[in-house]
């Protein structure tokens, strides 16, 4: 089995190279001598003065000044945990959190989770010995609804507060109005960019501190012309220089958009190198070129195979690394002195008039833009390499990028803020308000779930659907499914959604992995399709092998194992009850139904379905198993609508349309939507694209005449 030995040995030089990583910092004086170089360092005692004399203040320093590693440390060795309270670090990603915990631990020489941990969605790696803690923004801001005072903390570092994230913008403005309630409290805000004016202002004036820092010249080069396809220039780029220069000039890091493209890219380096290797080295595999090494990095690759970035491989092998723009700030890299841009990053872009969040490759801006070529010059002078011309920056880059607030879907944070009693979420104080449409779209989906009352209260079901970290929809599915006996298979559903992707598709053997896809298909349903992929590999007891041979992702499945443990956690702490409902799978497309009837479709010609909400026409993605019907249903219900070029709505559900009367009474009742259109703004009604004359009106005439 080709795979499997494949990953075998992946798997050995997994093992080796941790031990190399090991070897580089187990030694303690090495360690020292690492910390006491650092930019912040020699700032050390000043630094602590400014923080305990100010409640809040801002610290400002270059990548790579020891923020992140050194920060928590040295308020820990201050004491601040003295009272039993912990230090906390936030960060915008869940990688970040994890390879900084991992990072801090060995400095101090503990292990992990024990004295220093991490906890990301689903995953806690915390002891009650915990002192220093790094988690994810989100995590933090799920944490207040439990503790609106965050009694456990003495000191809250908000990391990289530049990246502007939701989460984080929403955190600031909670703790505005903790700090009158938590004289002890001491809130530092991280900050990469000279942008940090806007924190002080925001907390009344808050101190800044500069960390000086040291950077040496990064030489400019731009494309001439513009580039058509940039992971095809982005590796022509770094094979030029691989090349070109000695393997210890440095080592090369590309910033592309998103996983597919990475991987893409990396592979395609990987086929280039070993074409060019073979006819100089005579060389045949991959595994014997020693002096390169290619690196991707993106957030939903496991712990262990991100933290390898970090191997010092001593000049004698150069990495070649590619990233989202993950490594901009929150991830440092030692021995960079090449850089590629491609200037594009993967945004979340909302449209509130359509109710759709999509990822949308855009055009990063101009301070992304120097934030990315300055990673060539931490260590030595370097060069960034620009795909881009000197024209398309100076006149199609924004200078700051736009805050996340200002372009996504606002729904999970209006339900978080409703149950803080937040009520009159207009009022809240933010950084950037976000847009009025926005709000008004988001109270509109909650509402339209069952979270929110007509009043705008948040409801029972809305309390209940806050107790999980999942967005409000699959909660919502999740609460229903205990109410229908379905909750042990809608406990794995939920969980499957919560992963990217569980099927393998190599370029190699598409085909062939299509027809395992195919294998696991149930006709009516992608969702179900997900549970029984689940509960065939239950049923093979969990193996691994059984994976490789199916071509499903072992190392998603065993995430969706643990993902759905905890979940289950969490309905045993409500006393919501698991039941199954053994051979009935009617009643799971029913539940679903219940919770995605906002997101339907109709079927109106050969493989074309409108959106019944928006009208917006939409298409079934490839990869649906409702092909396998050969007629395709005439209404389904889907649980994510993709955009690229074609707009796909993706894992898709049959369902009954009197189920979606039912359920989803609002989609046909005209009048209701009037009356909650005054309620809300007079812009509803028009954004959401209702038409009492459309075909959709006539449709459901006829349905409501069969009903009476
Ligand atoms: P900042 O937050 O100011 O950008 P960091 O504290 O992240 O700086 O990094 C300080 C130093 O620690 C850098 O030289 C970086 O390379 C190193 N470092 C950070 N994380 C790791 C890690 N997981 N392994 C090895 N070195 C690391
Ligand atoms: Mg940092």
């Amino acid at each position: 089995n080709i795979l499997g030995a494949e990953e075998q040995n992946h798997d050995d030089k997994n093992r080796n190279q941790r031990t190399e990583d090991d070897v580089t910092y187990t030694n303690k004086n090495d360690i020292k001598r690492l910390r006491e170089s650092l930019p912040v360092y020699n700032v050390r005692s000043p630094l602590l003065q400014v923080i305990r004399e100010n409640q809040v203040c801002v610290i400002i320093g270059e990548t790579g000044s020891g923020k992140t590693t050194q920060l928590a440390q040295y308020l820990y060795e201050e004491g601040f945990c003295m009272s039993g309270k912990q230090i906390i670090c936030t960060q915008p990603r869940r990688v970040a959190a994890m390879s900084v915990a991992k990072r801090v631990a060995q400095e101090m020489g503990v292990e992990l989770g024990d004295k220093v941990g991490y906890v990301i969605r689903f995953e806690d790696k915390t002891s009650r010995n915990t002192q220093i803690k790094f988690m994810t923004d989100g995590i933090l801001l799920r944490e207040s609804l439990l503790d609106k005072n965050l009694d456990k903390y003495s000191c809250v570092i908000i990391d990289e507060a530049h990246e502007r994230t939701l989460n984080t913008d929403v955190l600031l403005g909670l703790f505005k109005q903790l700090l009158s309630r938590r004289m002890d409290i001491k809130i530092i805000i991280t900050s990469a960019t000279i942008n940090a004016d806007k924190f002080s202002e925001f907390f009344g004036g808050a101190p800044q501190f500069k960390i000086p820092g040291r950077t040496y010249p990064v030489e400019l080069i731009y494309s001439k012309h513009p580039v058509s396809d940039y992971v095809e220039a982005a590796v022509s780029t770094a094979m030029q220089i691989h090349m070109s220069s000695p393997v210890n000039s440095g080592d090369i890091l590309i910033f592309m958009t998103g996983q597919e493209d990475i991987e893409t890219t990396a592979s395609e380096i990987r086929s280039k190198l070993l074409e060019v290797y073979s006819k100089k080295y005579q060389i045949t595999r991959h595994d014997e070129i020693n002096d390169v090494e290619v690196f991707p990095i993106y957030s939903a690759l496991p712990a262990d195979i991100q933290s390898k970035i970090f191997i010092n491989f001593e000049g004698k092998k150069r990495k070649i690394i590619i990233a989202t723009n993950i490594a901009e700030t929150s991830l440092t890299i030692d021995g960079i002195r090449y850089v590629i841009d491609t200037g594009y990053s993967k945004l979340k872009v909302y449209n509130p008039r359509i109710g759709l969040d999509s990822l949308v490759v855009t055009p990063i801006a101009v301070a992304n833009a120097n934030q990315r070529s300055g990673r060539a010059g931490r260590t030595a002078a370097g060069t960034a390499y620009r795909l881009y011309t000197e024209g398309t920056l100076a006149e199609d880059m924004y200078i700051q990028p736009v805050p996340e607030i200002q372009r996504t879907n606002l729904s999970n944070i209006t339900l978080l803020l409703k149950s803080l009693e937040i009520n009159d979420i207009l009022k809240f104080p933010f950084l950037d308000k976000p847009p009025t449409q926005s709000f008004i779209s988001s109270l509109y989906e909650l509402w339209f779930i069952g979270a929110l009352s007509n009043k705008g209260e948040l409801t029972t079901l809305g309390k209940a659907m806050t107790k999980f970290p999942l967005q409000p929809t699959l909660a919502k599915i999740l609460l229903l499914s205990s109410k229908n006996g379905c909750s042990e298979e809608m406990l794995t559903i939920v969980s499957m959604l919560s992963i990217p992707q569980v099927f393998y598709r190599p370029k190699e053997r598409e085909t062939e992995s299509d027809k395992a896809r195919m294998r696991f298909f149930i006709n009516e349903s992608d969702h179900l399709t997900l549970l029984n992929v689940y509960s065939q590999w239950k049923a093979n007891k969990f193996s691994k092998i059984w994976c490789t041979r199916n071509f499903l992702q072992y190392k998603s499945l065993k995430r969706v194992h643990e993902i759905r443990a905890q979940l289950k956690q969490l309905m045993d702490i409500n006393k919501i009850p698991v039941v199954s409902s053994g051979k009935d799978w009617d009643i799971i497309r029913k539940t679903i139904c219940s919770g995605f009837s906002h997101q339907s479709a109709k079927l109106v010609g050969l493989g074309k379905y409108i959106q019944l909400r928006t009208g917006m026409e939409v298409k079934l993605h490839p990869t649906s198993s409702l092909y396998g019907l050969g007629n395709l249903p005439k209404y389904v219900v889907y649980n994510e609508l993709l955009m690229t070029g074609n707009q796909y709505i993706c894992c898709v559900t049959t369902v009954d349309p009197f189920w979606l009367m039912d359920y989803g009474s609002l989609l046909f009742d005209i009048k209701r939507v009037k009356e909650i259109n005054d309620q809300y703004s007079a812009n509803i009604f028009h954004s959401y694209g209702y038409d009492d004359s459309s075909d959709d009106k006539k449709e459901i005439d006829l349905i409501e005449k069969k009903l009476q």
